[in-house]
């Protein structure tokens, strides 16, 4: 599964299964290392490192209170400033997140 994408000049790149599942402990994705290795445990690790550990608390609040979580995850995108996780051009939290109408 990909969990992040980012755009540059070069093209797309991505952090996925290719990094999550690898065996080899050198990283080259866009990631820095940060969920090399992780297996499913990288979706998660990924969404903490977003939304805190208590994303789930605020994930049930927004839709109590009848509101998108996916906006939610992307105003927590748009104010991620610690430059030392990696800063995707656009979340995928599909594991959690209700799948994105086309209408
Ligand atoms: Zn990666």
């Amino acid at each position: 599964m990909t969990i992040m994408t980012q755009g540059n000049s070069e093209g797309m790149r991505r952090c996925d299964g290719t990094c999550h599942n690898a065996r080899k402990p050198k990283c080259t994705c866009i990631c820095g290392g940060r969920y090399h290795g992780a297996g499913k445990q990288a979706q998660e690790r990924l969404t903490r490192d977003w939304l805190g550990d208590d994303w789930r608390e605020k994930k049930a609040e927004v839709e109590a209170a009848g509101g998108s979580f996916t906006a939610v995850i992307n105003d927590a995108l748009a104010r991620l400033t610690r430059p030392q996780r990696p800063r995707p051009a656009q979340a995928s939290l599909e594991f959690d997140v209700p799948a994105r109408r086309s209408s």
